[in-house]
């Protein structure tokens, strides 16, 4: 990914603490608008300027083109109260080879994806498996992209848990697993209703951990019991997907 600083001089006699606060708020307003990924921001003041570096997939996602309507009034916010004006550039890359986002003009279909570990966007693309900046779909709720944020932290709290064994892990595998959990019928929600946004039919990834008696490849689709399994394993990563119920999966790792 890429690595952004965004920093403002302080030309008032602003109170700091006050400023860190409005600032935090921008940040989340980036990130509720998909142009900052990840949760947590290394967020710092030095001497009469306040500075950020947070992770953006593009190295021009925070291009004013890209902000929302509440970036736009919080950058607003922040330059009457410090007397001057926002900046931002690019100061890196995570890693040498990283190239970017997807780029595809009209993918065939996304797929609504996440785990305990990525701060990607949840939403990849189908025909190249990078993931696509929110910023690239139409607004989806409230100037902004919150409720498939909010899916992803449900879907990562539950990663976590599975994870880490020892609290709620079967609570949280069954959530992510089955196909009528709370947390499938939220991306299930989210994924029919980015369809309607884009016109592009996207695929809701169901996490695979349950025993199949059998040949693993031969268990059926968990909604519509038809065969599912894929000739060829699909992105290096998918077994399953069924283009009637638009859910894909991948073979157990517990088989
Ligand atoms: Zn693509
Ligand atoms: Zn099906």
């Amino acid at each position: 990914m890429y690595i952004q600083e965004i920093s403002i001089d302080i030309n008032t006699k602003v109170d700091k603490n006050e400023l860190v606060d409005e600032f935090s708020l921008l940040l989340s307003f980036y990130r509720s608008n998909g142009q900052t990924q990840g949760r947590i921001e290394s967020q710092f003041i030095e001497g009469e300027k306040i500075v950020c570096l947070p992770f953006t997939l593009e190295n021009n996602s925070l291009d004013k083109k890209y902000n929302s309507y509440y970036v736009n009034n919080q950058v607003k916010k922040l330059e009457d109260i410090c007397n001057s004006k926002l900046r931002s550039k690019l100061v890196g890359k995570s890693y040498d080879s990283y190239e970017g986002p997807c780029k595809c003009t009209k993918p065939e279909y996304y797929i609504l994806i996440t785990n305990y570990i990525t701060i990607e966007s949840p939403l990849t693309c189908g025909d190249c498996n990078k993931p696509v900046p929110l910023y690239r779909i139409p607004k989806y709720y409230d100037h902004g992209y919150m409720p498939i944020l909010r899916w992803e932290t449900n879907y990562v709290s539950c990663d976590n848990l599975q994870m880490n064994c020892e609290v709620g892990e079967r609570w949280a595998l069954n959530q992510m697993q089955e196909i009528n959990s709370q947390l499938s019928k939220q991306g299930l929600e989210i994924c029919k209703k980015i369809e309607e946004l884009t016109s592009i039919p996207i695929f809701y990834y169901l996490y695979n951990y349950k025993k199949f008696k059998g040949d693993e490849l031969r268990k059926p689709c968990p909604s519509c019991s038809k065969k599912w399994n894929l000739k060829t394993r699909l992105h290096n990563l998918y077994d399953f997907k069924c283009n009637h119920c638009k859910i894909i999966s991948t073979i157990s790792s517990n088989s």
